[in-house]
């Protein structure tokens, strides 16, 4: 199948062609770790993630290698560390910043079904190859030395701004606000500053004095020199970062290395508006993922990861995205109807083939409104054809939108089974067993399919399913799909025990013809957010959306 992908730098569609198909790499400007992810920063992530698990798909798992950097040295990390920890020395403040959101970041994007990057180098440990660069484009005439700073000499590179588009006079206008009097030219950038005492700092390159650090830009150079090679396949990253961020970036590579180019294609996502504006503290429509995972602040309610994921890929990543309500809400009314389709897939079979439509799609620069279009196609045509159900669950797998459940239950057996060597079922389950079931149960994944992935994990350890007591209690009236967050919602708000002794006093009302009764029962769950269905005449409860 071939693949194609939009190259910002020769604005064309082309097809790819890796320099070696063994080793397909790529690199994504990653976070600066001095908040929480917003997010807008969150649809890079998402985006690279569909398009690195689709050259996984195509080139092989072992072939493909991801980078995807953390900045740890950047002047708003300094100024955050002064802000919230001013009793600290600031380089104690500036770890425990940097800690505390690098921690954040990766959990708000493991639950946004992001696959981990291969390697995720850090700029503080980067140091040595960052002054490496800086000393080569210095010996060969693109760098100079001015009070203490090294500056990248635009005008000695003469095709400098191509990837933006933007001729030198255009480049000059933009320049011209508060330019440094040490520039010769005031489109000229910083590779090295000067660090003020207190301030992260590192013996500086080029015969400079003063201890310094890095500027931004030098960073992805010098990371993905390191792990990618002079001459990569793939650079990814926001629009925002076209100029001067990524233009930055070739002419530093480009001249260290003397090559014609720094990746093979540059690809960029789109902006994203926040019901309709520009999303800003100031306008106060700033969202993070954290929020929208955790609180209800955004449209009232919280949302499970893989819904954020699903509606983030509902438009083309080159596209600006609208992200709304009842965009969200779209999503999450899809997600739920593939999610109980899927319940009854017996995932020991699936193999994770995704339907070649969706590959196809993806593998025309990344078209996931026709992935969409194709899941609904799938979900609906598996009403009269069951073997359609496996194709949406590996397909909703592999996009990284439902859960590995085989994984997971893998993952409980082979813990289980370090716990307990000699596992035995004969007419009664050991409590050891139970017990240490019944604690991964309650810790799986958010999105995971719970009682689902227990009976698996059950499967695979002895052959046969096992009757716990704590699933049967949760699986008695929702023998379908229960993620671990409806589960913790309802123990927040009601507990399975009394929930499911609700249903049956509403059974029992029905049977005496009681109606009143068993319409004031419903009315009672409704005000707790669970509704009742009736399928197959029994009833199953499930959260309200
Ligand atoms: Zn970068």
């Amino acid at each position: 199948m071939e693949l194609k992908l939009y190259d910002t730098l020769t604005r064309t569609k082309r097809p790819f062609t890796p320099i070696d198909p063994a080793r397909v790499r790529m690199y994504v400007c990653g976070p600066t770790v001095y908040d929480f992810a917003h997010i807008g920063n969150a649809r890079p992530v998402i985006v690279f993630d569909v398009l690195y698990r689709l050259l996984r798909h195509l080139y092989g798992a072992e072939h493909v290698t991801y980078v995807r950097n953390i900045t740890d040295v950047d002047d708003k990390i300094n100024a955050r560390a002064a802000e919230e920890y001013p009793n600290l020395p600031l380089n104690e403040a500036i770890r425990q910043v940097t800690e505390k959101t690098d921690k954040q970041f990766h959990e708000d994007v493991a639950a946004l079904g992001c696959l981990p990057p291969d390697v995720e180098p850090r700029a503080t440990e980067h140091i040595a190859e960052m002054k490496q660069l800086i000393e080569r484009l210095i010996a060969a005439g693109y760098a100079y030395v001015a009070e203490e700073h090294v500056l990248f000499s635009v005008p000695s590179m003469p095709d400098y701004g191509k990837l933006a588009n933007r001729s030198p006079e255009e480049m000059k206008a933009g320049a011209r606000v508060e330019v440094a009097p040490y520039k010769r030219d005031p489109t000229d950038f910083v590779l090295w500053k000067p660090s003020k005492p207190g301030e992260p700092a590192w013996l500086s390159p080029a015969g400079v004095a003063t201890p310094g650090r890095p500027g931004w830009h030098i960073e992805c150079s010098a990371m993905s020199w390191k792990h990618l090679g002079e001459t990569f396949d793939i650079h990814g990253g926001g629009l925002d970062l076209v100029f001067p961020h990524h233009e930055n970036e070739i002419a530093q590579s480009r001249c260290a290395f003397h090559t014609p180019v720094m990746a093979n294609y540059w690809m960029h996502n789109g902006f994203l508006q926040v019901e309709g504006e520009k999303m800003s503290k100031s306008l106060g429509n700033f969202v993070t993922i954290n929020e929208l995972l955790k609180t209800q602040t955004f449209g009232g309610r919280h949302w499970p990861g893989e819904v954020l994921r699903l509606a983030m890929i509902a438009t083309h990543y080159t596209q600006p995205i609208g992200w709304t309500v009842p965009c969200l809400a779209e999503a999450l009314t899809n997600w739920n109807s593939w999610k109980r389709i899927v319940a009854e897939v017996d995932v020991r079979k699936s193999a994770i083939q995704p339907d070649n439509e969706i590959v196809a799609a993806l593998a025309d620069d990344l078209n996931t409104p026709q992935v969409l279009r194709r899941l609904h196609e799938i979900a609906r045509g598996s009403q009269r054809r069951e073997e359609l159900r496996d194709v949406l669950y590996d397909s909703l797998v592999f996009l990284g939108i439902l859960p590995d459940e085989l994984a997971l239950a893998d993952d409980v057996a082979q813990k289980i089974r370090a716990e307990i060597p000699h596992i035995t079922i004969n007419n009664n389950i050991s409590p050891r067993l139970e017990g240490e079931m019944k604690k991964f149960f309650l810790t799986l994944p958010a999105s995971a399919n719970s009682t689902a992935t227990v009976t698996t994990a059950s499967i695979l350890l002895t052959g046969e399913p096992v009757q716990y007591g704590f699933l049967d209690e949760w699986t008695k009236y929702n023998p379908f799909y229960i993620s671990t967050s409806d589960r913790e919602y309802v123990e927040k708000v009601i507990g399975i025990a009394k929930l499911n002794r609700l249903i049956e006093d509403r059974i029992k009302a029905r049977t005496e013809k009681d109606f009143e009764e068993s319409d004031r029962i419903r009315d009672e769950l409704i005000s707790l957010g669970i509704v009742l269905k009736d399928l197959t005449g029994r009833p199953v409860w499930e959260i309200a959306r």
